[in-house]
């Protein structure tokens, strides 16, 4: 039986490991299991398949200015962190060329295509069938020239196998009667969604990968030493680990463990932070809510109301800055949100390439060495589809999708 190890226990690494067992793999996922919780599962939970368009794009560019001015912009470029944004944005500037940012919108089209379907299969394996919930989501403002323009770039946006509609007047009623500013316009998404629980999602993908065999190994993998074409994962306290296939999927991690062997992999982290509310006054079966204006997203879990904000690009290691949870409670407060007492906050990395898709492929360096990371902001959408591409890669089957944009030699 083909035996692999998968280096990054988050919700990319869990979903292969689950893939590969499916098919047969015997599977070992280290993971050093640190008490932070990694990007995976202090996500918004949304399923966003309609964000088919990379956000390496001219339209980005052009909200910079504007986002990194306005207290509420959502997006933060700190000067001390400049020699990483730097080189960074250099290669944002050119992957975000209308010819590029096409091709780009192309392959990442494809995929999300495939993502709803892959979560539903993935939802069975995790015998969770109530964990993922197709009913879309919100986007709203308060300000009429935001909303009008807003409401047209969504209506007219291509969004792949999703679409927006206005909201109805019994939805419109509804997130009225959540705030206290007027309401300039709803609109609700049709096809996306949102995981309804992120702790229960994160207990069944671990509990499921161990009640199917699967061996999880607490520990920090430090090197991928090669040696006759092929890798063994070294782990910080000396052991080695020898397998038919390597998979590294350890979000912004992998960038050393890849660069080493000589792969160039110009990732950063593009932080983000949430603050958690009680949810006692929150509709239970509301969709997420986009406070456009405000770049805040508010999703309702089991317990919980997270509001998730920031693009904030930095090292994964410097400490979090207290006064973003501050902002995004305090839209929560203008807004006259139902959400009370704060109970939680949180700072995670999202792993993104200067070009907005995520690394997907057969490394050239090693025989059994394989990679899935750079997930952006879709890692959790992405997750099961992601996971079922590798496990075809590995079988040598043709696959669900042939795209070479996700290749890790776009960046050589
Ligand atoms: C505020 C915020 C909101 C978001 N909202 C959404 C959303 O609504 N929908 C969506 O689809 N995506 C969302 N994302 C993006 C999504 O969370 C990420 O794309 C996703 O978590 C990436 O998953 P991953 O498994 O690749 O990486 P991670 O979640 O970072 O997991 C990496 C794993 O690797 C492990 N690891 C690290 N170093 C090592 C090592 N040396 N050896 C072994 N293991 C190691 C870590 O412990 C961790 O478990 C959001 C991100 C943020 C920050």
């Amino acid at each position: 039986m083909p035996c692999s190890v998968v280096v990054g226990g988050g919700a990319v690494g869990t979903a292969i490991a689950q893939s590969l067992q499916v098919a047969g793999f015997t599977v070992s996922l280290v993971d050093p299991c640190d008490p932070q919780k990694p990007a995976s599962w202090g996500n918004a939970g949304h399923i966003a398949i309609e964000q088919i368009a990379p956000l390496a794009s001219l339209a980005t560019l052009k909200g910079v200015p504007r986002r990194l001015l306005s207290a509420h912009g959502g997006l933060s470029m700190p000067v001390w962190a400049l020699p990483h944004w730097l080189p960074f944005s250099l290669r944002f500037l050119a992957a975000a060329r209308p010819q590029r940012q096409a091709a780009g919108k192309s392959a990442l089209r494809d995929l999300l295509a495939l993502a709803m379907p892959a979560w539903e299969r993935y939802a069975a394996v995790l015998k969770q069938p109530g964990l993922l919930r197709a009913d879309g989501h919100f986007i709203v403002w308060s300000d009429p020239a935001a909303a009008a323009r807003g409401r047209r770039n969504w209506l007219e946006a291509d969004c792949g196998t999703a679409y927006f509609r206005e909201a109805t007047s019994e939805e419109y009623s509804q997130l009225r009667s959540l705030t206290v500013k007027p309401l300039a316009g709803a609109i609700r998404c049709v096809g996306s969604g949102q995981i309804a629980d992120m702790d229960l999602f994160a207990s069944a993908a671990r509990a499921g990968f161990v009640a199917a065999g699967g061996v999880t190994i607490r520990a920090r993998a430090v090197r991928l030493a090669r040696a006759a074409g092929r890798v063994r994962v070294e782990l910080a306290s000396g052991r080695h680990l020898d397998a038919d296939q390597v998979i590294v999927a350890a979000g912004v991690a992998s960038r050393p463990l890849l660069e080493s062997l000589g792969h160039r992999v110009p990732m950063i982290a593009e932080r983000g932070y949430h603050v958690q509310f009680g949810a006692e006054h929150w509709p239970r079966a509301l969709p997420p809510v986009v406070f456009e204006e405000d770049a805040t997203i508010v999703t309702r879990f089991q317990d919980v109301v997270r509001a998730s904000s920031y693009l904030e690009f930095n090292t994964p290691w410097a400490p979090a800055d207290p006064r973003k949870w501050d902002i995004i409670e305090g839209v929560t407060r203008e807004w006259g949100l139902p959400v009370a007492p704060r109970l939680s906050t949180w700072m995670g990395s999202r792993p993104t390439l200067p070009d907005y898709l995520p690394a997907i492929g057969k490394s050239r360096m090693a025989d059994n060495l394989y990679y899935a990371f750079g997930h952006q902001h879709l890692g959790l959408t992405l997750a099961p589809i992601t996971g079922e591409l590798m496990t075809d890669l590995i079988r040598g089957r043709a696959g669900q999708m042939s795209s070479q944009s996700f290749d890790l030699e776009r960046f050589a």
